[in-house]
């Protein structure tokens, strides 16, 4: 396995982090610099990009280091160049890293009304899908997903999980799902076996995404669906904040960032059909702007910290402002499905 893989592999491991809950997040004695590797792009493989914007991790401040992201001339994939280093993964990936540690009682209000619109996304996707359905979430971190389905679903559905992170595995055990322990292109996962995979803000963090999506086409049966939900660079929050501040950089853990074009293009690149392909609600991206261009210009603390997934009056005011964006097409993440064509082996693909 490459370094690339190998750096995917860190990644997509780190963003499924299922550490101890934490307690304040920034602290300067994490600052250190970090291995970089140059990149070219992971879609078209194409070595010709512009500069878009360049800023630091404001999220953790785990490394003191700025970070350039660039757009691809040919296929308008945009991405981190240069990245982080496998070996910067544990850097990156503080202890305290807290994307997944999405509970009740530290996100109270906000955690009651994501699990209810997750759970009616969720269903919509898998609707059609027979009594004994297989799904497995790739990247699944403490297991949000696969508790929504095994809450909401039928009896009948297998719910799984796949993270390389192994406290998630131990973390599914305590609270009764079933989560694997590796990675989608390197795994002992039966093939053709699944109905549905899930990739939820997966993609974005990993070294090499086509790899990752002829990972999950081997494991889904023929006929069968992926749904890939990610940041959206088509979008007016990325378009008014990519200079420098746009949440979804979340700088340097977004290796790679999609709009329409680009996925579709990268779907076609590993074998799969795209059945949808939209935009979808979201106020993350709007507060995390806010609260980077905040910060950045030394905002005082109880104004940053309006801005936060911890901060229902401002999630709820982005959510509605988005919702109307997505009303035209234009909302903050995109939302993919796509299937495996039918009768298709697990080998082919156009590469
Ligand atoms: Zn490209």
């Amino acid at each position: 396995m490459g370094s690339a893989a190998g750096a995917a592999r860190q990644a997509a491991g780190a963003q499924g982090g299922v550490g101890p809950a934490d307690e304040g997040r920034v602290t300067d004695a994490h600052s250190a610099t970090i291995e970089l590797v140059d990149t070219t792009c992971a879609v078209c493989g194409a070595d010709d990009a512009e500069p878009l914007g360049v800023g630091e991790d404001f999220e953790y401040r785990t490394t003191p280091d700025s970070f350039l992201a660039v757009r691809c001339r040919r296929c308008g994939l945009v991405y981190l160049d240069r990245r982080p280093a496998e070996s910067a993964h544990a850097t990156i990936y503080p202890d305290d890293y807290h994307a997944y540690d999405f509970s009740a009682e530290r996100f109270g209000v906000v955690y009651k009304v994501r699990r209810r619109l997750e759970a009616h996304r969720l269903l919509k996707v898998a609707e059609g899908l027979p009594a004994d359905a297989r799904i497995l979430d790739v990247g699944c971190g403490d297991g949000f997903h696969l508790g929504l389905l095994d809450e909401f679903g039928p009896s009948g559905w297998r719910v799984e999980g796949l993270d390389p992170d192994p406290r998630a595995a131990a973390r599914g055990e305590q609270i009764g799902l079933t989560i694997h322990t590796g990675v989608v292109q390197d795994c002992d996962l039966p093939e053709a076996v699944y109905d549905l995979a899930l990739l939820i803000m997966t993609i974005e963090h990993v070294a090499d995404p086509a790899e990752v999506l002829e990972g999950v086409r081997r494991l889904v049966k023929p006929g069968g669906r992926l749904l890939i939900i990610t940041d959206n660079t088509g979008s007016p929050d990325f378009r008014l904040f990519k200079r420098r501040h746009w949440g979804g950089y979340h700088f340097p853990r977004h290796f790679n960032l999609f709009d329409q074009s680009s996925l579709r293009r990268l779907a076609g690149r590993t074998g799969w059909d795209v059945a949808e392909l939209t935009t979808m609600t979201s106020p993350v991206n709007w507060v995390y702007s806010i609260r980077n261009t905040l910060d950045d210009w030394g905002a005082p603390k109880g104004v940053v910290e309006q801005f936060s997934l911890e901060a229902a009056p401002s999630l709820s005011v982005f959510t509605a402002f988005d919702a109307a964006l997505n009303a035209v097409g234009r909302g903050a993440l995109l939302r993919a499905v796509l299937q495996r064509p039918a009768g298709s082996s697990g080998q082919e693909g156009d590469r």
